[in-house]
């Protein structure tokens, strides 16, 4: 599923949805303000969010589980 990524026109908020290509534009609400007056930017399919903390969940930490205990 494509990410979308929208605008709302109401508070300007921006904000991604995760969207199947024919709910793209289906009844998108602003998670702000509720608005469904929102336009779709252009999709954007994943990689490259310039300011956003992506990479949850898969893989990574690995922390705990070593080998400490050098008593
Ligand atoms: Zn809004």
């Amino acid at each position: 599923m494509p990410l979308y990524e929208y605008r709302c026109a109401s508070c300007d908020d921006r904000f991604e949805e995760f969207r199947s290509f024919s709910d793209a534009d289906d009844g998108v609400a602003c998670p702000a303000c509720g608005s469904e007056d929102v336009k779709r930017q252009l999709a954007a399919f994943a990689t490259s969010s310039p300011s956003g903390s992506g990479s949850r969940g898969s893989g990574g930490g690995s922390c705990g589980g070593g080998s400490r205990g050098f008593t």
